[in-house]
């Protein structure tokens, strides 16, 4: 799946995957814990999930970048399309969305 994506040809994919995991363990730590405060551990869930999510959100927005020009997708996906576009937009192509170089396997 997604195997034309400029993400997977460049060997960046396991960052993506690694960011994504982290914001959706994150966010079910977020969603277990902040109802439960008055509970015992419940703020370690809280904020432990907050920070996951934010710490994965940030690797994901600097780490995944172009090999070429150094392009950071991720951000530049947030910055400048609507947010139900981003990842089908940046999933769909295979070269970078700004110097447009192609890319064929493994590079980084
Ligand atoms: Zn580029």
């Amino acid at each position: 799946m997604f195997d034309n994506s400029v993400i997977k040809k460049t060997g960046q994919w396991w960052k993506f995957l690694l960011a994504y995991f982290g914001i959706l363990v994150g966010g079910v730590g977020m969603i277990y814990g902040f109802p439960r405060l008055d509970q015992e551990y419940a703020l370690v869930w809280a904020i432990g999930g907050w920070v996951l999510t934010f710490a994965s959100f940030v690797f994901g927005c600097v780490s995944i970048r172009c090999p070429a020009c150094k392009e950071k997708w991720i951000w530049r996906m947030f910055c400048e399309k609507e947010h139900q576009w981003g990842i089908p937009w940046l999933l769909g192509r295979d070269d970078c969305p700004i110097c447009k170089q192609k890319f064929h396997g493994e590079l980084v």
